[in-house]
């Protein structure tokens, strides 16, 4: 197991400590690509994550990164309600989240790194600067998000993706990536190796919105770590699918390589909203299922030992 340390909402942990780990999901977001689907309710979030706890997740990786209504200051309090570790992140989505004249679209690369070096070494700014006046949060940010296009890299996620890879070069912070329907995933990861960024630092996630096993194989090759949150994601395809992905994926012998999380981005997807999957599905219905298709070893590697070596702060390069 990792001995290394991983920056949590409410201070640093041994990354051994995680546990079943959630390792890319929201519990507040809003978005003006997704109107009417936005979570801001601190008892609803609360109320998920424990019911995810009560099946076993000691940890989740909150996702939401700078101008999706980040909440630093609920992250902590969700924590400290539920017992479940949560990791709050820092970085920028893609093109389609910001809205025009919001500051990230024209910020220049300096300054985007430096706000998420901010994050990571300073406290989580609690209005992502749009309020110059505000105290940084006390929790400080644990990863890095960015995001890319359907089949391309735009100018400005290409920016972005600059700034993340100086965040984790300082920090040692892994970059967790948005790949739109699971492509561009080469790309992606050439653009964050040509900055500097070593490929155990680097995630992508949503590939499995593409399910193509052998492509997966390519990447994880690369030393990259593949996150699925496809379960429960029936109007993309059945559980089935994810489930064969994964088999081949690990039977290739990239079991090391591969996370999951569930990724309620929208309202809808909560059941304390009244929607579903939910986030307790990972451990009440996938999970099990998992386990029969490649044993408790390698399940336990994908939702416990993966993020605990991912996630933990590397030497700064
Ligand atoms: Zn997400």
């Amino acid at each position: 197991m990792t001995d290394g340390v991983v920056m949590t909402v409410t201070g640093p942990v041994p990354a051994s400590s995680l546990g079943v780990t959630n390792a890319h999901d929201h519990l507040f977001l809003r978005s003006p690509a997704m109107p009417g689907q936005e979570f801001e309710d601190i008892d609803r979030s609360t109320r998920e994550v424990i019911d995810a706890a009560s099946h076993g997740l000691r940890t989740v990786v909150e996702m939401t990164p700078i101008g999706l209504g980040r909440r630093p200051d609920l992250l902590r309090a969700v924590s400290s309600a539920s017992g479940v570790a949560v990791i709050g992140a820092t970085g920028y989505h893609r093109d389609t989240h910001y809205p025009a004249g919001h500051w990230v679209t024209d910020a220049s690369v300096d300054l985007l790194a430096e706000r998420i070096v901010a994050d990571l070494e300073d406290g989580m700014h609690p209005a992502d600067w749009t309020d110059d006046g505000a105290e940084l949060d006390a929790a400080r940010a644990g990863a890095i998000k960015a995001g890319a296009s359907y089949h391309h890299v735009s100018e400005r996620e290409r920016r972005r993706l600059e700034a993340a890879a100086i965040g984790s070069r300082r920090t040692g912070a892994a970059i967790l990536v948005h790949t739109e329907i699971g492509t561009a995933g080469h790309e992606i990861v050439d653009l964050l190796e040509a900055c500097g960024v070593a490929a155990g630092r680097i995630i992508l996630s949503h590939l499995d919105r593409n399910p193509d096993a052998e492509l997966h194989a390519e990447i994880a090759s690369r030393g990259v770590t593949l996150e699925y949150n496809t379960l429960g994601r029936t109007k993309y395809h059945p559980d089935s699918t994810v489930l064969d992905l994964i088999g081949e994926v690990v039977a290739a012998g990239h079991g090391d390589r591969i996370m999951l999380g569930c990724d309620l981005g929208r309202r809808d997807y909560f059941r304390a909203y009244g929607g579903g999957p939910g986030m307790a599905y990972l451990l009440t219905t996938f999970v099990p299922r998992l386990r029969g298709r490649i044993g408790d070893a390698a399940t336990d590697a994908i939702l416990v030992s993966n993020p605990a070596r991912v996630y933990a702060l590397a030497a700064p390069a």
